[in-house]
């Protein structure tokens, strides 16, 4: 049994047992039995099946979005958004087992036609940060591509995905088809990597796991998804709304306290606007309501755990802070918004992904030079652009390397456009037309016609 917490008071909200090896094993076992059934379910009935799931889901959006609160310490303006998202995904994809169509090739002698077939048992391994939409992201256009779906939670956040599994059941999902195993990366996550019936594995986290899951699923050249970490620049030229830019340059980072694979934990302004910028910076900073996750207000909650705060209190300590906004006293895992002034672009906090609410600011010169400080991290997830320049705009969003971009605004993530990293930040794209096809294999036949 391990304890499961609600990080804004450090209390414990449940006990979830971990899975075992030989547990996980018979699930996947049966996942592929019955694998060989929801491939053959007609296509139109997939689709409703997933339909039906959507609308499951709806009905039950206020208490997933409560559970995640307790759970996870979201706020619960962006818990509601989380279970929205989980339905929208599921809608999105209940449109594709009926489009997923192939292709006629024209040939000599015969008929050349293609098939995308699915692949079989599909493991997702989720983060703690987005339990939900990063769970829906894998299991959605798996299972409407055909597949059977094992997916293990995070440790710290297995309670809504647990949900989710019995929401799919009350919808007519059929027994087996989509399984949640709670328990260890060490025992159930790595079992999805290093068991042969696992055909495929949709990873989402830290990039050094990632990097692990990628080499094991080598030895049997298992399909495989990431989605890592980031350390996203925001340039802000000095020729932009400065107003606007600094207003939403907090939304950017302190989003879920910062733990986004996509925050903009790099402000990176150019040297006419740097103190200006600041000066606009530090009321917004100063006024982000961190507060009880349950509140309609809160704008930001507690970090998930106190081992991960300390960490992130670890890169604020001996750095040059240039203003702090609140944090609310009393127990659970809490650290104010930070704003902290890099020396060079070899510090620290500068480099690595803090995945907590502290961001770094940075003067630059021109746009070569913005570009080249944006594109100088192992990572290419995200980030933001800020100028009235459309010629400008369209050269550094060609030049900076990063799977999403956004002009004159944050926004990373629809469900119905591409989303993924370039670099060490990922491989693959989740979401959008596209995701589907990552969930199956072409096959190619040729028919002869001749006599
Ligand atoms: P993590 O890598 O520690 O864990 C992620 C998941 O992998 C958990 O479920 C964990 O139990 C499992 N795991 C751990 N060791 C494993 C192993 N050896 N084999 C198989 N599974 C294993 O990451 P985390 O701390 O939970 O999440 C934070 C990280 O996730 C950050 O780096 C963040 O940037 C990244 N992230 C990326 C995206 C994206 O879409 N690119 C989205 C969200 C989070």
């Amino acid at each position: 049994m391990s304890q499961v917490m609600n990080p804004a008071t450090g209390e414990v909200v449940a006990e979830v047992a971990a899975t075992s090896l030989a547990e996980t094993d018979a699930a996947i076992s049966r996942a592929a039995v019955a694998y060989e059934r929801w491939r053959h379910v007609a296509p139109g009935d997939r689709g409703r099946l997933l339909r039906r799931f959507a609308a499951v889901v709806d009905a039950h959006l206020e208490e997933l979005a409560q559970l995640e609160v307790r759970n996870s310490g979201h706020t619960v303006g962006n818990a509601r958004w989380e279970a929205g998202n989980v339905r929208d995904v599921l809608d999105y994809y209940a449109g594709a087992p009926e489009r997923l169509t192939g292709r006629q090739i024209p040939v000599p002698g015969g008929l050349d036609v293609t098939f995308h077939e699915p692949l079989g048992v599909v493991g997702v391994i989720v983060p703690w940060n987005f339990p939900m939409p990063i769970a829906a992201w894998g299991f959605a256009p798996a299972l409407a591509a055909g597949n059977t779906v094992v997916l293990k939670p995070a440790e710290l956040t297995p309670l809504t995905a647990l949900r989710l599994a019995e929401l799919a059941l009350a919808a007519g999902l059929p027994e087996d088809v989509f399984t949640v195993l709670p328990g260890a990366g060490s025992v159930v996550g790595e079992r999805f990597v290093t068991h042969p019936a696992v055909r495929k594995v949709c990873f989402t986290g830290s990039t050094e796991v990632g990097t692990r899951i990628m080499a094991g699923c080598a030895d049997q050249v298992k399909r495989v998804t990431l989605e890592l970490g980031g350390k996203s620049a925001n340039l802000v030229f000095a020729d932009a709304d400065l107003e606007r830019a600094a207003a939403t340059a907090p939304y950017a980072v302190f989003d879920n306290a910062g733990q986004d694979c996509c925050a903009r934990s790099r402000i990176l302004v150019q040297r006419p606007a740097y103190d200006r910028f600041l000066e606009l910076l530090e009321p917004a900073v100063r006024g982000f309501r961190v507060e009880d996750p349950a509140r309609e207000t809160a704008e930001m909650g507690p970090l998930i755990s106190a081992g991960h705060r300390d960490r992130v209190a670890g890169y604020v300590d001996g750095a040059m802070v240039a203003f702090t906004g609140s944090r609310p006293d009393g127990p659970g895992f809490w650290h104010a918004p930070t704003v902290l002034l890099a020396d060079t672009p070899a510090d620290r906090h500068w480099r690595d992904e803090i995945f907590g609410p502290v961001v770094s600011v940075l003067p630059f010169d021109d746009e070569a030079d913005a570009v080249r400080l944006a594109n100088d991290t192992e990572y290419g997830l995200s980030g933001s652009i800020w100028t009235r320049d459309v010629g400008r705009a369209l050269r550094v969003a060609r030049a900076v390397e990063s799977g999403n971009l956004s002009v004159n605004s944050h926004s990373s993530v629809r469900y119905w456009t591409p989303f993924g990293g370039m670099k060490r930040s990922g491989l693959g794209r989740e979401l959008g037309p596209d995701a589907l096809h990552a969930f199956t294999d072409v096959k190619n036949v040729f028919i002869a016609t001749e006599e």
